[in-house]
């Protein structure tokens, strides 16, 4: 028996090779997509018809290549703006969750919304979907991370075990550090406070780091929301030898999404 995904498919498949044949071409196929009406529901009909104008529209344009089988959110791939990029092509109003694409944006590719609507496409980058624009230079996405502060101490210097965090969406444009809230947590350490006391040359350090940086990250996200892109901690960057340097913001986690947009380091002042 056939699933409703594997009818889809398969009828998707003689779609473009259709299209494909040089006998045959668009009309031909156009004239199958009508007979497969029924048995493909309303749904897939309407994707389908949506999948075959995308294509018809914007072939050359994009270099659109025809996805494997679908159910992934990848329908073609294409060149945009001189980067590989995803588009998935969808009729549905509902499109706008970043939790459905969240996957595929974690593994870190450009991605494309095609959303048809009556007879014409508009083309949502999913970064909009989750991402506010910079409220300063309004050029670049503004990102959520949480930065972890080291130790709390008392008047005396004493160690209170706790730490504080502050969750914030910051440009790698300008730099901008838009905050959101402010959290204080008993020995939830920056990844750096963690890494040093450990024994220097203990041979496993690496994997103790990175044990670590995936707790706080999952940790992370249950005070953040759904999309927070990583973590970040407050990070003295020498520019000379004489110790002169900048205060400002390292990036020891970030998600796939965020990974060409975001710098390891970016200069600020504005933490205290
Ligand atoms: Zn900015």
């Amino acid at each position: 028996m056939l699933n409703s995904a594997n009818i889809f498919n398969q009828k998707r498949r003689i779609i473009f090779s259709t299209i494909h044949d040089k006998t045959k071409g668009l009309s031909v196929a156009e004239q199958y997509l009508e007979s497969y009406k029924a048995v493909l529901g309303p749904t897939g009909y309407a994707g389908l018809r949506a999948e075959m104008a995308f294509y018809r529209n914007f072939r050359s344009e994009f270099g659109l290549t025809l996805a494997a089988d679908v159910g992934e959110h990848v329908d073609f791939t294409g060149t945009f703006r001189g980067r590989t990029v995803r588009f998935d092509v969808t009729t549905n109003l509902n499109f706008k969750e970043f939790k459905t694409y969240e996957r595929f944006l974690c593994e870190g590719y450009d991605y494309k919304i095609a959303f048809f609507d009556k007879d014409d496409f508009e083309i949502v980058d999913v970064l909009d979907l989750a991402f506010p624009h910079c409220r300063h230079c309004r050029a670049s996405h503004a990102f959520p991370f949480l930065i972890t502060f080291p130790e709390n101490l008392n008047r005396r210097g004493e160690s209170t075990g706790t730490n504080d965090q502050l969750l914030a969406d910051i440009c790698p444009g300008c730099d901008h550090i838009e905050e959101r809230s402010r959290f204080t947590h008993y020995g939830v350490q920056p990844i750096s406070s963690y890494i040093s006391e450990i024994d220097e040359d203990y041979f496993d350090k690496k994997i103790y780091r990175d044990e670590y940086a995936a707790n706080l990250y999952n940790f992370a996200k249950k005070l953040a929301p759904l999309e927070l892109m990583g973590i970040g901690e407050p990070y003295y960057n020498p520019t000379d030898r004489d110790g002169r340097g900048e205060w400002g913001l390292w990036f020891p986690v970030k998600s796939g999404v965020v990974e060409r947009h975001m710098p390891n380091f970016i200069g600020t002042r504005q933490l205290e």
